[in-house]
């Protein structure tokens, strides 16, 4: 199974693509978390993304296709893959095809998760994770069970994202409205889109997930 889930940040794709490796069996390919590793291990990568990530805009094409182009080679990526953030332009898209026919693999589908941008802010807003296991969790809408501990891990040390704030938020969203929406009458034209309702619970747009595959 290839898999693109798209949606503006905040929309859910990161906990969406988590359940799906669970329930299909394949990797998730965060383009978001490669960058953000490359950051924090301060390679010449991550010293040359880190401002354009801070500012909320987009990494040059060139360097998300290459970064791609590697890790779907990977062995593990045998089986299939869900792509999470990534494409992000027309112009990663139409690479991304390529990469693809070379291999002679074809693309199962792509989801959009539909959100409108007011309740984005407050998602992206709430949001950290456990520092130690990378744990998912928000502020009004997924507590940890005991305040301060880890679910998963029993992890007491929690993360921000940098830029999950309102200011940084206006940007990505702009980069999603002006960048990437753009994708969804290109897939639309392949017929492999389908959308669902990113305002639904987890559970529910899980379940229309699967619907949908
Ligand atoms: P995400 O975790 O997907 O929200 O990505 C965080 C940030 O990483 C984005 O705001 C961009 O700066 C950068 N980024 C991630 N994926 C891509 C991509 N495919 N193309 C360009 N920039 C990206």
């Amino acid at each position: 199974m290839k898999l693109i889930l798209l949606g503006p940040p905040g929309a859910g794709k990161g906990t969406q693509a988590q359940a799906l490796v669970e329930s299909l069996g394949v990797v998730q390919l965060s383009t978001g978390d490669m960058l953000r590793a490359a950051v924090a291990a301060g390679t010449d990568l991550g010293k040359r993304v880190k401002a354009i990530m801070e500012a909320g805009e987009l990494v040059p094409d060139d360097i998300m296709i290459e970064m791609i182009a590697e890790r779907i080679a990977e062995p593990d990526c045998a089986k299939g893959f869900i792509l999470d953030g990534f494409p992000r332009t027309v112009a990663q898209a139409t690479a991304f095809d390529r990469m693809l026919e070379e291999k002679s693999l074809k693309l199962d589908r792509v989801i959009e998760i539909q959100v409108e941008d007011l309740p984005l802010i407050e998602r992206v807003e709430g949001r950290f994770t456990c520092a130690s296991c990378g744990e998912g969790y928000h502020e009004r809408f997924k507590r940890p069970k005991r305040d301060g501990i880890c679910d998963v891990c029993g992890g007491t040390e929690f993360v921000r994202r940098k830029d999950d704030n309102g200011e940084t938020m206006k940007a990505r969203l702009k980069a999603y409205h002006d960048q990437t929406a753009p994708l969804l009458p290109y897939y639309r034209g392949r017929k492999v889109l389908r959308t669902v309702d990113g305002m639904a619970s987890i559970e529910e747009v899980k379940r229309q997930i699967g619907a949908a595959l």
